[in-house]
């Protein structure tokens, strides 16, 4: 799976996934449910029967990557010693082969499954799922719970039972340009005028309610020697509680210019709702200590500022995130994962799914 890149904005390559993934799932039994997407890669469904027709467990994950085509030529797929390095490896193609090898656990020592299970892997969560949102909001409300097979937190391979919400705003704002030397009291300088804006922004920030604003990309201007027309930002938001959204919101909407003869324009919002440690989190992540301790592991939770799909799942179904791979360097050149990890985590998906 490594081998076969899958970026984001590159269908055609992650549909050559999706159809090896597919191969896999079929030859294990599974009914392949295509939603075809025309941007990104398809969003692939797969349905196994289970012995009782129960509400189904959904195994949640995605098959998109952040590496650009051709990664593998300087970040090739090796086994060094007890890791395994390459382009999303992490995160979370070993997530997708634990999924796969757990479902083959229960129907070989079984069987059948104790219950359907679907598995949803989405073509776009790296690039905020808006278009795989849907379909998987419709199949959390019918599950019984939701197992999210991104990577865990950790060098012990923590769970995920908080994840932040995270929300995207750019702004952009509009001066008169004019020559620095000749006309300099003719111009308004839109990066200026952005610059206070990016102060007052990033004091929203509120660390303690877990609330942080970061603006991570500016533009603007054309040469020194003119007054920028021209200047934009895009601020990353991230928030712990739900009960914040609308208020971080609402202070980026009622911004508003320090100088008059610029404008500002405001775009963009709360992206993915925070995962919460609710009681239907608190419940699966109990239940899946008692499955740890049961194969001799310790298994401890984490609140992590990431996002993943479990923030749309966890307020319709109980979820449970992390479940993938222990490793490290998510989104990083050393990105990795611990080998002898991958049967004792797909041992503990599999014990989940007959635990539930
Ligand atoms: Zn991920």
């Amino acid at each position: 799976m490594v081998e076969l890149e899958s970026p984001s904005h590159a269908k055609t390559a992650v549909d050559r996934l999706g159809t090896f993934i597919a191969d896999q799932f079929e030859q294990l039994g599974a009914t392949t449910v295509v939603h075809r997407q025309a941007k990104f890669g398809d969003q692939l469904q797969f349905d196994f029967p289970g012995a009782f027709d129960t509400r189904p467990i959904l195994l949640l994950g995605h098959y998109d990557t952040v590496w650009d085509l051709n990664t593998l030529a300087t970040m090739p797929a090796r086994l060094d010693g007890e890791r395994m390095y390459g382009p999303g490896v992490f995160d979370m193609k070993a997530g997708i082969a634990i999924g796969m090898y757990a479902i083959a656990a229960l129907r070989e020592l079984r069987g059948a499954l104790p219950r359907p299970v679907s598995v949803l892997l989405n073509p776009d969560e790296e690039v905020g799922s808006d278009v795989s949102r849907p379909v998987t909001e419709a199949l959390a409300r019918k599950a019984e719970a939701v197992l999210v097979l991104e990577p865990a937190q950790g060098a012990h391979g923590a769970v995920k039972t908080a994840r932040k919400g995270v929300g995207d705003y750019t702004l952009k704002v509009t001066g008169v340009a004019a020559h620095a030397g000749l006309d300099f009291d003719k111009g308004e300088s839109a990066i200026l005028e952005l610059a206070r804006q990016i102060r007052r922004v990033s004091e929203f920030t509120e660390l303690q309610r877990g609330v942080t604003v970061n603006v991570g990309v500016i533009r603007g201007g054309t040469r020194g020697n003119v007054v920028p027309a021209e200047a934009s930002a895009e601020v990353d938001v991230r928030i712990a509680r739900l009960e914040d959204a609308a208020a971080i919101d609402a202070k980026f909407r009622s911004l508003s210019v320090f100088n008059p003869k610029c404008l500002l324009e405001v775009s963009g919002g709360i992206n993915r709702p925070p995962m919460e440690r609710n009681s239907g989190v608190a419940r699966l992540y109990t239940l899946a200590q008692k499955v740890a301790q049961s194969l001799g592991m310790n298994l401890a939770e984490a609140a992590v500022g990431g996002g993943s799909d479990g923030n749309f799942t966890s307020v319709l179904a109980p979820t449970l995130d992390g479940l993938g791979a222990v490793g490290e360097g998510a989104h990083a050149k050393n990105e990795n994962i611990m080998v002898a990890e991958l049967p004792r985590r797909a041992a503990l998906v599999a014990g989940l799914i007959e635990a539930i």
